[in-house]
């Protein structure tokens, strides 16, 4: 069976579930069009459940349920999550029970429904419910109020006799960092820049510890408009240092870029959708419009203006599931 794996003294324990490392290649034409050498980490390719970010985590986080011997895992997420979609899989491994609480958007959007907004089925609804993860739907609001529902579920999950394991949304906690901070292992240091998309912060903040004090520079690409970003992944990392008997970093050693998230958090952006095309056009890779699509979009122009340069590295954190759930017009 999965066998946790202890790798060292000290080290939190993991359960494999993705196929790790993960492949990294250049993308000559791109490179070409904006005059670096851009390369590609494809964390959308580790071979868990349609892949993505999330699988490392989920490495770490699913070892701490199995300590705490949990019977049923709770989360939270926007109802297209690609988090929810990988949690989903890795009970199933598990036999444990999932359940999340979710919702179209984190916000009630004041024009009525956004131009960009994913369906709520198809993508990774569709997988979510293959998968046998229960979906407890509520209406559109914010992350306060998901994350208090949430708290409601796993309580009266609890009063009705289950041991019950939380998962952070999105996977951030010190865990799901310590799983970033691990994955610049197979990276190496020969970068200058590493570009990921960031949301709920723990792969950017994982990242951005592995390389300090290096020349590489990492830079978050945020697809949330929350102006306190920083302090949030700052946070995530007091967890971490604790973690690793390091040191913490302040918010402004994070590199958070706040300028193409679009009209807000989960839904696709013009900027994006045209980072999209340009990948799939030039490369033959596909990006997703939530997260990767914007992360593309910071990455093309950050090296049209001369802010990037050099060797670059592009982070695929996956999420391609959410082409399915495209509104058509
Ligand atoms: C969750 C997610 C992100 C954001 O990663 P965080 O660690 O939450 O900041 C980026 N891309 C995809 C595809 C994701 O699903």
């Amino acid at each position: 069976m999965y066998a946790t794996v202890r790798k060292a003294m000290g080290e939190p324990d993991r359960v494999p579930l993705c196929l790790l490392p993960t492949p990294m290649h250049p993308l000559p034409r791109l490179s070409d069009e904006l005059g670096i050498d851009l390369w590609i980490k494809r964390d959308d390719l580790n071979g868990f459940a349609f892949g993505g970010n999330k699988g490392r985590k989920l490495e770490y986080l699913m070892a701490d349920v199995l300590a705490r011997k949990a019977q049923v895992v709770v989360s939270c997420g926007a109802t297209q999550s690609n988090h929810i979609r990988q949690l989903g899989a890795a009970c199933a491994r598990f036999g444990l029970r999932c359940e999340a609480v979710v919702m179209d958007l984190p916000y009630d959007a004041p024009s009525g429904r956004p131009l960009r907004a994913p369906r709520a089925e198809g993508g990774n609804v569709v997988l979510d419910e293959i998968l046998g993860v229960k979906l407890h739907k509520i209406a559109s609001g914010n992350w306060e109020r998901l994350e208090s529902e949430t708290e409601k579920l796993a309580s009266s999950l609890e009063d009705a006799g289950a041991r019950v394991a939380q998962i952070a949304l999105g996977g951030s906690s010190a865990l799901g960092a310590y799983a970033f901070w691990r994955a610049a292992g197979e990276v190496g240091t020969d970068f200058d820049f590493l570009v990921t998309a960031s949301s709920s912060g723990s792969t950017q903040c994982g990242l951005t510890y592995a390389y300090r004090g290096s020349k590489t520079r990492v830079l978050g690409i945020a697809c949330d408009p929350e102006p306190q970003f920083a302090d949030d992944v700052a946070e995530l990392g007091r967890g971490l240092a604790d973690l690793l008997g390091t040191n913490s970093m302040g918010a402004r050693e994070f590199d958070v870029r706040h300028g193409w998230v679009g009209e807000g958090y989960g839904v696709g952006s013009e900027a994006g959708e045209a980072a999209i095309q340009k990948m799939a056009r030039s490369e033959g890779v596909f990006l997703d419009p939530i997260y990767t699509g914007k992360a593309a979009a910071g990455l093309f122009e950050l090296a049209r203006t001369g802010e990037i340069w050099g060797k670059v590295l592009f982070w695929h954190t996956g999420g391609t599931p959410a082409l399915f759930a495209r509104e058509t017009s």
